[in-house]
């Protein structure tokens, strides 16, 4: 048995991950920052279907928290293999003239640091270097890396592109250490990311410009994410993957 670390997975995309990693055999380490209600709710799911999970709390932005959550990762017994770095934060639009200092800091720390910080915590115990296992990495950016969105987020537009450079670079570093990273780049997922703004019915304007004309499933997003991590991507790395109805 081996640990797959979900960031963020008390819902959305990455409970939906969560659920299907439990499903493959890995103890589900299930990342919480504020709801613990939630975690719990997922863990609750998985061990009813006959699956192993415990839930972690720790603001991904927040090094010393970062830290202890993989702290108690290690003394679970069983080897860290899988990462999955998919918390993430989407304010409401604005325009750039809008944007606030302390906003593009916040959306920095958690959608860049954050995943840097889990990056460097599951390198060190994974690695052939350091006497791990190797082991896979799932990065979460997002189709707006690409498309961007005019008029919207261009603070996250951004943090999603430094997270495409993060999986290119480090997937480079850390082949020959048993390790491999890739990115799944998301479209419009109907989860509760959207309900933080935006003008009304934005979500079905997004949609209506999707060439498959609807958004997707978050267990559509999970399924790459396990087929990414899984033996059967075992010669894929520092590959993308859209899941962005065509767009
Ligand atoms: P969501 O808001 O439902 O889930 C995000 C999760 O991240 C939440 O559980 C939240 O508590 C957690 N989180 C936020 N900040 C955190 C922090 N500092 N530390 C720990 N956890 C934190 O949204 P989602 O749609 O499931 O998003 C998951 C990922 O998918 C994000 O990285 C998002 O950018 C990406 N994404 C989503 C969409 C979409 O349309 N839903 C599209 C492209 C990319």
């Amino acid at each position: 048995m081996a640990i797959a670390l979900v960031t963020g997975a008390s819902r959305g995309i990455g409970k939906a991950t969560a659920l299907q990693l439990a499903r493959e055999g890995y103890t589900v380490a299930v990342n919480y920052h504020h709801n613990i209600n939630a975690a719990t709710d997922v863990i609750r799911q998985i061990v009813d279907a006959g699956g192993k999970a415990f839930a972690v709390r720790a603001d991904i932005s927040d090094e010393a928290q970062v830290l202890a959550m993989f702290n108690s990762l290690d003394r679970e017994g069983e080897p860290l293999t899988a990462l999955v770095n998919n918390a993430g934060i989407l304010f409401e639009q604005s325009t750039i003239e809008n944007l606030s200092a302390e906003r593009i800091n916040r959306v920095l720390a958690t959608n860049v640091t954050g995943y840097f910080l889990c990056c460097r915590e599951a390198v060190k115990r994974m690695s052939f270097k350091h006497g791990g296992k190797g082991g896979a990495i799932v990065n979460v950016s997002s189709a707006a890396s690409r498309l961007g969105a005019p008029g919207e987020y261009v603070d996250y537009a951004a943090s999603k592109g430094a997270v495409d450079s993060l999986t290119t670079g480090l997937s480079l570093e850390v082949a020959a250490q048993g390790i491999r990273v890739n990115c799944v780049r998301p479209g419009l997922i109907y989860t509760d990311i959207h309900a933080s703004g935006g003008e009304p019915g934005r979500v079905d304007r997004v949609k209506s410009l999707l060439p498959m004309q609807r958004g997707g499933q978050p267990e559509e997003v999970a399924q790459a994410i396990v087929w990414l991590l899984s033996e059967k991507a075992s010669y894929v790395t520092g590959s993308f993957i859209e899941l962005a109805g065509g767009k």
